[in-house]
């Protein structure tokens, strides 16, 4: 699978009920929440430079795996149609 943040081919390491986690190269660890994964499965992607971005601030600060969740996601194309 790719990673959602960057759509480089990227581990996805276990997915939950409700999660799934990423290992990528480019922007680590992260866990996703169900509720994004399927607003990006209807052709909805996320900001990958504002991502990442976070993301790197997040592991700065202590967190191993930050979770990219509907509070925090920042997406690009049209939300709702
Ligand atoms: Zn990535």
């Amino acid at each position: 699978m790719e990673c959602v943040v960057c759509n480089k081919p990227a581990m996805e390491e276990e997915r939950f009920g409700d999660y799934a986690d990423f290992d990528c190269d480019d922007c680590g660890k992260y866990r996703v929440t169900g509720t994004v994964l399927g607003i990006l499965d209807r052709a909805q992607w996320l900001r990958t430079t504002a991502m990442q971005q976070w993301i790197a601030e997040q592991h700065q600060a202590g967190v191993e795996r930050p979770i990219i969740n509907s509070a925090n996601a920042e997406y690009e194309g049209v939300l709702y149609r």
